[in-house]
């Protein structure tokens, strides 16, 4: 489903990461990542301004405050539409290669999102078909942690997959 570059032995191939660096000291939405891997998709929500903003932000766009916080999206959408990529797909990813805009609902505080479509065989999808959010592990990222050498940053991933009919 997710494969990718591995890390090699004792070689950490930095320029084909397809992964996003994701350990707090390297990533200013490394709670976007802890979320994840308790299964919560979220994103920042403005406590000056209310504004929401997808992906997660540092500062507001809307008013430039710093003062955020994560909110949980929901785990379902409904294909709005989508795109299926059969050949030529990027190194890292197989076929077929899925992306879709779904619709969270009128209730969400976010109401589309453009998202990859995984265990779904090519030519099944349709408008209108609900999706839910899967997490899983990706290749975890060397981190030099001074007398305590290298250790292993644990990442994961997300992407929806079909609601079984
Ligand atoms: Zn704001």
């Amino acid at each position: 489903m997710s494969s990718a570059i591995p890390v090699l032995e004792d070689l950490y191939p930095v320029t084909m990461d397809m992964w996003p660096v994701q350990a707090k000291e390297f990533n200013r939405v490394h709670p976007f990542y802890e979320n994840l891997k308790a299964g919560k998709l979220t994103t920042t929500r403005c406590k000056a301004c209310d504004a929401v903003s997808y992906p997660p932000r540092v500062i507001c766009p809307e008013c430039y405050s710093e003062d955020l916080e994560y909110i949980e999206l929901p785990e379902k959408g409904k294909v709005v539409v989508f795109s299926e990529t059969l050949k030529g797909v990027p190194l890292g990813f197989s076929a077929p290669l899925i992306h879709a805009t779904i619709d969270l609902g009128k209730d969400s505080p976010v109401r589309r999102l453009l998202i990859r479509v995984v265990n779904c065989p090519a030519g099944q999808l349709k408008e209108g078909d609900e999706l839910r959010l899967v997490v899983f592990e990706v290749p975890s990222h060397p981190i030099e942690k001074g007398k305590k050498g290298t250790i292993q940053s644990e990442r994961v991933f997300f992407a929806f997959e079909p609601v079984a009919r």
